[in-house]
């Protein structure tokens, strides 16, 4: 990895630098170093188009915005905003915003770059992006919420657009806030801007399916999964982590399918039952009280405890950095389906590709987001909305092919369903940039 090295710069006799900026090297840069490691996994693989590569080891654009608001006690307090654009080579950029205290530079960076693989590897029109902001939103009032966002989303407002890149909801972030995003937009501009951002509420330009889709595409490539190894679901026993919009409704479809939902565990609890969690009562429980924790269906279990559950499928869904050299030992599941972003280090993919469990990567299995998104986004420019079982049944189209796809490269090249994934999406985005060419 000399490009990342830190070594010294070494100007070309053109006086072009051709070490990479300080912010974008690998050494202690969390998320984005994992992400740098992915790249020079599959640059092997690229064959002429590995020229390009460096174009997806550097974000096109990154914005950072000082969020200052007046809080509900009078006083005045910042935030650091930020939106990144990885890539734009195939469309606009595209990819959620995150609202949460431990959100940094590099975490958005790899977040944007792993959005521009996971619209390349489902072949959605677009680039790669995603936003934040370092808050915890649940000290804020609503009152206080609100005035965060509209005040981040003038703050972006310079880079965002229908057709520049369109922000959805991703980690603490939800319906209601895409619609003060759309209407803060809407202001600035003079006109009604739906396509803005995806993930609005259904009275507002929103799609049917958006906020189950992410959960649909895991539980898809689940089967498909299932089917390719001769896993049977029926009895099938799941540990979850997370149960929001993702973890919750893979869980939900899972149980439908006759699956035993055994371990949950959110920032709330760790909790099980061997006999099978009762799903939609735990999903109205934590409608009610925010998380799993005191759910009476089940033992509370130690935090560390959750990995080590016997269970055939594994899926973690809240954020990440959570599988580890440290506990990728003890998971005994098959199947690990990345619900979230980033759940697995390099190390414990490495640790887990040895015990022979296979691991559906974050950029195939949780894409059905960002497809329905892409649904979202088509609907809004022609004003025309299609029922829920149309969505559905293309999400689940789109999902299958691009697994299929994404399967056969894996056998083609031995290699992982992760460097596989990496493999057709970095083909696909830099294919796009060489037709493109460079400008001037
Ligand atoms: N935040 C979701 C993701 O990580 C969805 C992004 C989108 O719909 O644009 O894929």
């Amino acid at each position: 990895m000399s490009q990342s090295s830190g070594a010294p710069a070494t100007p070309s006799k053109l006086g072009a630098v051709h070490t990479l900026p300080s912010y974008l090297q690998a050494d202690n840069l969390g998320p984005w170093g994992i992400y740098l490691q992915q790249v020079d996994r599959v640059t092997p693989y690229l064959g002429h188009l590995a020229r390009w590569v460096e174009t997806l080891k550097r974000p096109k654009r990154a914005l950072i915005v000082d969020v200052p608001i007046e809080l509900d006690n009078g006083t005045i307090a910042h935030f650091e905003g930020y939106r990144v654009q990885h890539n734009t080579s195939r469309g606009p950029g595209k990819g959620g915003v995150r609202f949460h205290q431990d959100v940094t530079l590099s975490e958005v960076m790899a977040l944007s770059a792993w959005m521009s693989i996971k619209n390349a590897a489902v072949n959605v029109p677009y680039g790669g992006a995603k936003g934040g902001i370092r808050v915890d939103p649940k000290k804020l009032s609503m009152g206080e919420l609100e005035r965060l966002t509209r005040r981040y989303t003038s703050e972006i407002g310079i880079i965002i657009g229908p057709t520049k890149d369109i922000p959805a909801p991703d980690v603490n972030t939800n319906g209601q806030i895409m619609a003060w995003m759309m209407d803060t937009y809407s202001m600035n501009t003079g006109s009604t801007a739906t396509g803005v951002v995806t993930g609005k509420p259904v009275d507002l330009g929103g799609s049917l399916g958006r906020v189950e889709a992410t959960g649909r595409g895991v539980f898809t490539v689940g089967v498909e999964a299932a089917k390719l190894t001769g896993l049977q679901l029926e009895g099938a026993r799941l540990a979850v982590q997370g149960f929001g919009n993702v973890g919750g409704i893979a869980a939900k479809l899972f149980a439908e399918a006759g699956a035993k939902v055994v371990a949950v565990q959110d920032h709330t609890g760790t909790i099980f039952n061997g006999k099978g969690l009762d799903v939609p009562a735990l999903l109205a429980h934590v409608k009610i009280r925010g998380g799993v924790g005191g759910f009476a269906g089940a033992e509370a279990m130690k935090p560390e405890e959750f990995w080590g559950v016997d269970c055939e499928i594994l899926i973690p869904a809240a954020l990440e950095g959570q599988i580890t050299e440290h506990n990728a030992g003890q998971i005994k599941a098959k199947l690990v389906i990345e619900g979230a972003n980033g759940p697995t280090t390099p190390e414990a993919d490495d640790i887990l590709h040895d015990k022979g469990v296979l691991v559906l990567p974050d950029v195939i299995a949780n894409a059905g987001g960002v497809t329905v998104s892409y649904f979202e986004w088509v609907q809004d420019f022609s004003s025309f909305f299609w029922s829920e079982d149309e969505i559905n049944a293309r999400l689940v189209r789109i999902m299958q092919d691009a697994f299929a796809g994404v399967w056969q490269v894996a056998q083609e090249h031995k290699v992982s369903l992760r460097t596989a994934t990496f493999i057709v999406a970095c083909q696909r985005i830099l294919h796009a940039r060489e037709m493109r060419g460079l400008y001037p």
